[in-house]
């Protein structure tokens, strides 16, 4: 079956009707999922295995049967680690119906047939009794259904449920139990992607400083989790104020509540600072002795001999409502707040915290707007003091006192920047009054009763849009540009003047095992799933590339960067394709993973900002990314890998095509 699903085109800016085969959300799923990165995630493996076998033996000991539940089955791991550990049954229960269906080819592949029965049901809508799909309730119950937030992906409802309707009374849980801790910090890095911070503008006439309106400054912003891979980030990027606490755990051997409420702890401040921050992370003890315990914590507060990387698995920062002076020595609390899927949290000082009335239970609701248009990489982009001052810069250079500018992008500052700068006219597609007109049309709309019949002298734009993805998606800047052709002025400036797209090999530290195949896990056959997420990457006939944060993902380059296509801003869109062709060459040892692409654009003469690479830091190869942006990965479809230089092949071709028309940019390359 085919069906026709609308959409506005990230990059041309058109609604076009896409006929997507029935499979396409399926193949998406699979193709971008985390089941490849989990099997890889050989310390949970471990533990959950080790945690298993202990829970299965309890249960012989005390001469039962051992009948496992598995909630989330996924390949069917758990379920077969459960088996091979004796469990005389296991009902494994899975809700995606293309992994159920995987689990049961993976399940019968290892000769688990008789032990493994696979549910392809949500947990909660599974039967127990002769006629169900349970003959009896469990005595075992195993899951794996958290995410970095622990409970994000309803683990609480899930064993709510299990408890009152699947499992019998004083089961065995693997995991035992989960335990959230948390440690207040100050971090400007990290608060600057929830507030906006004073802009200087240094105009002709003096300094000038955009400040934030109040209720920007007091919104507590969206309850929405912000996950990070916190071993990134560097210790002097933030003050630590207080020790790590446990904030609160989870028995998952007992009934569990999943109606919201909240726990609290007193602090008291290591040092004195501004508390903004609450990193916080979980870790499971697969057993209730909590011998065996598997931990997210970061770097600096664990042994690095337990470092494991993965991405299912992350840490969270949470914003505080308002940032809070604490002194060295003073006692503060700590309260978090959850519902039954997220957490959020205040903090109070040690006298109001004394009595229950300062508790706020409802989520955090954004009453500025601001936190709904700009998302935390967003605010941090905004907030790159070094980054305003190239736009200012070059807005400097292009600028004159009877310009009439129009910017085209999505809730962007450069307006109220150019205005600052002196511009006596400002027309721009989004915010402010008075100098600045907020136009409320696409750009193929706008007419010139919208310009007060003026014509556009200086056109600018960063760009960015909240629509795009991956980088070149901003090209909607250039189509939005050919739009608005016949109300520009004939020697129009167009700000950035161009567009360049580059592209380098790099060989990941960890990435690369998101999409890297598993063969054996722990003992069991799971090369089915690699089949499996290897047809959905090929589902369309073309790869494509995917988004990714780098400043998370370390990797080094293999290759010099370089540049392969540009887009002039100052022409319209052509109506041919661009394309090209060429090969780069291999200058370090290493494993070929894929290549990086990024956009760079130049903004005026000699001033260009890279969304990208920002330097290569050492001869190593190390790179540094620009860490509000996700830049493209193409992981290429086998790996290279070279010991010496002499044996790397010299060079990776690529051919490279835009289409105009559909927007869209197909890559090839070849080791
Ligand atoms: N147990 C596997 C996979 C874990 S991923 C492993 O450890 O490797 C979690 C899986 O649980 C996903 O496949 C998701 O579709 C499924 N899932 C989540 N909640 C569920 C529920 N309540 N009932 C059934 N399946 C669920």
């Amino acid at each position: 079956m085919k069906t026709f699903c609308g959409r506005a085109n990230p990059t041309t800016g058109a609604i076009e009707w896409l006929e997507e085969d029935e499979n396409y959300d399926y193949h998406q799923e699979i193709a971008r999922s985390r089941y490849a990165d989990m099997l890889h995630d050989k310390d949970r493996n471990v533990k959950y295995y080790q945690g298993i076998r202990a829970a299965v033996s309890r249960v012989k000991e005390r001469g039962e049967k051992a009948i496992v539940l598995d909630i989330g089955t996924g390949t069917g791991l758990l379920s077969m680690m459960a088996a091979s550990a004796g469990a005389d049954f296991c009902y494994a229960i899975e809700v995606f119906k293309p992994m159920a269906n995987a689990a049961v080819k993976i399940v019968e592949k290892n000769g688990f047939r008789d032990k493994i029965k696979v549910i392809n049901k949500h947990s909660t809508e599974v039967t127990v009794g002769p006629d169900g799909d349970m003959h009896c309730r469990a005595n075992i119950l195993v899951t794996e259904l958290f995410d970095t937030e622990l409970i994000g992906e309803g683990a609480l409802p899930t064993y709510e449920h299990a408890h009152k309707y699947l499992v019998e009374e004083g089961c065995e849980a693997v995991p035992h139990r989960a335990t959230v801790y948390v440690q207040l910090v100050e971090s400007k890095r990290m608060w600057s992607w929830n507030k906006l911070f004073p802009v200087h503008v240094k105009a002709e006439d003096g300094e000038k400083i955009i400040v934030s309106p109040s209720d920007m400054e007091n919104c507590p912003g969206v309850p929405s989790v912000c996950d990070i891979q916190l071993n990134q980030m560097p210790s002097s990027d933030f003050t630590i104020l207080s020790d790590v606490v446990t904030m609160f755990s989870v028995d998952f051997s007992k009934p569990v509540s999943s109606a919201s409420t909240y726990y609290r702890v007193q602090l008291e401040a290591v040092k004195s600072g501004k508390a903004q921050i609450v990193l916080s992370w979980w870790d499971i003890d697969m057993d209730p002795a909590g011998m065996i315990n598997c931990t997210m914590a970061p770097y600096w507060a664990k042994s690095t001999s337990d470092f494991q990387w993965r991405d299912h698995w992350m840490q969270c920062v949470y914003f505080l409502p308002n940032e809070e002076p604490v002194l060295q020595g003073e006692a503060v609390y700590l309260t978090a707040c959850r519902d039954a899927y997220s957490v959020w949290y205040t903090l109070q000082k040690a006298r109001e915290g004394e009595s229950k009335a300062g508790v706020r239970v409802e989520s955090p609701v954004c009453r500025c707007q601001a936190h709904l248009l700009w998302n935390r990489p967003r605010f941090g982009q905004l907030n790159d003091q070094n980054r305003t001052h190239q736009y200012i810069k070059s807005l400097m250079k292009v600028l004159q006192t009877d310009s009439v500018c129009l910017c085209i992008s999505d809730g962007s500052l450069l307006p109220v920047l150019a205005h600052y700068l002196g511009a006596k006219q400002f027309l721009k597609a989004n915010n402010l009054e008075d100098k600045i007109k907020i136009i409320e049309a696409r750009p193929e709309l706008l007419t010139s009763s919208h310009l007060e019949d003026k014509k556009i002298s200086v056109l600018i734009g960063e760009p960015f849009f909240t629509t795009s993805l991956l980088p070149w998606h901003n090209l909607y800047f250039w189509y939005a540009r050919t739009a608005v052709t016949s109300h520009l002025t004939s020697d129009v400036t167009v700000l950035p003047q161009s567009a360049s797209l580059h592209m380098m090999v790099v060989e990941f530290e960890d990435l690369w095992r998101i999409r890297s195949p598993c063969g054996i896990c722990e003992g069991f056959d799971v090369q089915t799933m690699d089949d499996m997420i290897k047809n959905s990457l090929n589902f369309r006939e073309s790869k494509e590339a995917e988004p990714h944060p780098l400043w998370e993902y370390p990797c080094k380059s293999l290759s010099d960067p370089q540049e392969v296509l540009t887009f002039d801003f100052r022409k319209t869109v052509p109506q041919h394709c661009v394309s090209t062709e060429g090969s780069v060459n291999l200058v370090r040892k290493g494993k070929s993973h894929g290549a990086v692409l990024w956009m760079e654009y130049n903004l005026a003469a000699d001033i260009s900002i890279s969304t990208g690479l920002m330097q290569i830091s050492n001869e190593k190869g190390n790179c540094e990314w620009n860490p509000h942006c996700k830049q493209a990965v193409y992981f290429f479809s086998s790996v290279i890998e070279s010991e010496t230089l002499s044996d790397l092949p010299s060079a990776v071709t690529y051919a490279i095509n835009f289409d105009t028309k559909t927007g869209e940019i197909a890559m090839d390359f070849k080791l």
